[in-house]
């Protein structure tokens, strides 16, 4: 078992949030937040990837740590939850078709599933394996996000594939152009990270000397 959720929690409509995580910060929570809002829904699962298939080239932080991190900045809330299902993935590579077929099965066909990514995964989408399954087993939700066009959503992806529009919103976030990418690289440049992720987070990163040494 891979997610515990207490008995008697209402279980119709559930968002997935997929990452890296590394670390997670203000602007996966408030997108998550805002979405669970928006679409009324039970609960959102955090999902940190085991190796992400498209960051394969970079050097992610171990698992264990990304979702200790991930824990510890949701923990506050009851409507969030973090699920190991991509970490304790023994094959290696994880998929987000997979993650969606996992709890699919874990919730059955009375639950509907969101997807919630921001503007930059969602134009990835069409290059995701067996993506034309993912949207007909979730609904996508398109997370506005600072330095992300989401101009291009209809052109790209309903030009190829009109009917996967269909399976899409686009939700409007409150603007945080904060990023993992930038994170690291503060934290590496021994500027300061406060407000940026929660100081749980912070605390996790200097206490485990995350991030503390980018090149090496
Ligand atoms: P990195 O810089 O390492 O790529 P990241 O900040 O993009 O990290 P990810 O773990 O790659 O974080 O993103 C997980 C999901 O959260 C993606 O769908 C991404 O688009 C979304 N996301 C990340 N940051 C934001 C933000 N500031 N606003 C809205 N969505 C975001
Ligand atoms: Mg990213």
């Amino acid at each position: 078992m891979t997610l515990q959720l207490p008995k008697g929690d209402k279980k119709n409509a559930i968002g997935i949030m997929g990452g890296t995580f590394d670390p997670i910060h203000l602007g996966h929570l408030v997108t998550a937040e805002e979405v669970r809002i928006q679409f009324n829904l039970d609960k959102v699962i955090f999902v940190p990837t085991g190796r992400p298939p498209h960051k394969e080239e970079e050097k992610v932080t171990d698992p264990e740590h990304r979702y200790l991190m991930t824990v510890l900045a949701t923990i506050n809330n009851p409507s969030f939850a973090v699920s190991r299902v991509e970490i304790d993935r023994e094959e290696g590579k994880s998929y987000t078709i997979d993650t969606i077929r996992f709890f699919s099965n874990y919730f059955g066909s009375k639950t509907k599933l969101y997807f919630i990514t921001g503007a930059d995964a969602i134009m990835e989408i069409i290059t995701w394996k067996d993506y034309k399954e993912l949207l007909s087993i979730c609904h996508f939700i398109a997370a506005t996000r600072p330095g992300y066009s989401l101009h291009k959503l209809k052109e790209t992806i309903g030009e190829s594939c009109p009917e996967i529009m269909q399976n899409i919103s686009i939700v409007q976030i409150p603007g945080m152009q904060i990023s993992s990418t930038m994170i690291r690289q503060r934290v590496s440049a021994g500027k300061p990270i406060k407000y940026l992720t929660t100081d749980a987070v912070t605390q996790y990163i200097y206490k485990n000397k995350l991030y503390h040494n980018l090149s090496g």
